[in-house]
């Protein structure tokens, strides 16, 4: 008779492996996710975005310190000696992982070494229509898209300018831009059959009423989930309230009218590692100065 084939492992479901991408807090609590901070720069100018490498900020865009891909690559050999259940590799910021070659040279390597683990981007979109073929060959499979406006002169409130292919842009040219390659890339992104969240920062008096059409836009464009942020007022809006419990309540019903909302978020921090929430390795990653030279 003929040898039977043997079985092919289970790849266990995404929702499974990606803890941000589970429908259930439990889901959420039962996988490891490392974020890598080896993105720098940014190609546009959020108003509550405040970029730092301190140790002590517990919020996105706050990192130790950057990491060369060099770095980065010792680090995630670390972390897969150092916690149990790592499932992802993500790269979300301090700044944007497409404005960068960084991001995607250190999937490459990450890829090749340890095929297992999952490869998750975070993006303001901006440059994603063009790196897209680029990022599903390296077998991304979690794509995050910060989408605050579908509406430009919104747009243009957030994020008042931007640097498009060497040449600025103001205003609501710059939110038609951004907004239009947003929805451009994760149409494309969908097509190539990666999974999509969309982050929108609740910013009271801003977008609070804008929830739905976003919403709306984006899961028309092949988003699958969305996750509200509620600003932390700084930067350029510190001046503003961050959003209470009823209007983060509204503004996920509103959501939720068009797609999944995933309500487990605490915003991490640039160079995360550990269970959401729950365990934290970065001390024990960077414990000996790896990053210092
Ligand atoms: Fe900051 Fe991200 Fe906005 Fe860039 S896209 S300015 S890193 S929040
Ligand atoms: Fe998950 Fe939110 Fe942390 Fe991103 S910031 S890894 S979505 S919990």
């Amino acid at each position: 008779r003929d040898a039977q084939p043997a079985p092919t492992p289970a790849v266990p479901a995404l929702e499974d492996r990606h803890p941000c991408f589970s429908p259930t807090p439990e889901g959420h609590a039962q996988a490891e996710r490392l974020h890598l901070p080896v993105s720098p720069d940014c190609n546009i100018d959020c108003a509550f975005c405040k970029r730092d490498f301190g140790r002590q900020d517990p919020r996105p865009a706050s990192a130790a310190r950057l990491l060369t891909p060099d770095q980065a690559v010792a680090i995630v050999e670390r972390a897969v000696e150092s916690c149990p259940t790592l499932s992802v590799v993500g790269i979300a910021g301090p700044g944007d992982p497409l404005a960068s070659e960084h991001a995607l040279d250190v999937f490459a390597r990450v890829r090749s070494r340890w095929p297992n683990l999952t490869l998750c981007l975070s993006t303001n979109g901006l440059m994603l229509p063009e790196s897209i073929d680029q990022i599903a060959q390296l077998g991304v499979e979690t794509l995050t898209v910060t989408v605050n406006a579908v509406d430009p002169a919104i747009q243009a409130q957030i994020t008042p300018k931007i640097a498009w292919h060497r040449h600025r842009l103001d205003g609501v040219a710059a939110g038609e831009r951004l907004i239009a390659n947003q929805l451009a890339g994760i149409a494309r992104a969908a097509a190539r059959g990666l999974t999509i969240k969309v982050n929108t920062v609740l910013i009271p008096t801003v977008n609070e009423d804008h929830i739905g059409d976003i919403a709306a836009r984006v899961a028309a464009a092949g988003a699958q989930l969305i996750n509200i942020i509620p600003l932390i007022p700084q930067h350029r809006f510190a001046h503003l309230p961050a959003p209470g419990l009823m209007k983060r309540y509204v503004a996920r019903a509103e959501a939720e009218c068009h797609l999944r909302v995933f309500h487990d978020c605490k915003p991490c921090r640039a160079d995360a590692c550990g269970v959401s929430g729950l365990t934290d390795y970065v001390a024990e990653l960077y414990g000996d100065g790896l990053a210092a030279h």
